[in-house]
């Protein structure tokens, strides 16, 4: 695929302050098959989105989410396998312990 900044006319104003992006703050920060992950930080309100296109046979399709996290906090959760059943139990059950913010902490 060949993917370049103009694919993000999709999303051409921030969803905060309703500004025009600057095309210099796109980030592509991943690329898989028919999809890419960009990033934008709006240069108003500082506020970021990510933006997920996928290259469709109908043309390019687009969700954009406001984030706190990073591009590379973005990349990295990307990549984490996705949340199974049995991962929301042992949280259900640590919880029931009343100690959860411990273990996670722990965790790290
Ligand atoms: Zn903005």
């Amino acid at each position: 695929m060949d993917f370049n900044k103009h694919s993000i006319r999709l999303v051409q104003q921030c969803p905060v302050c309703e500004r025009k992006y600057h095309e210099e703050r796109v980030q592509i920060i991943d690329e898989q098959g028919n999809s890419f992950l960009a990033y934008m930080t709006c240069t108003f309100c500082q506020s970021n989105i990510i933006v997920r296109v996928i290259s469709m046979p109908q043309g390019l399709v687009g969700s954009a989410i406001l984030t706190d996290l990073t591009p590379e906090e973005v990349l990295k959760f990307s990549h984490e396998e996705n949340i199974k059943a049995n991962d929301i139990l042992s949280v259900h059950e640590i919880n029931k312990k009343g100690n959860i913010i411990e273990t996670i902490n722990n965790l790290n």
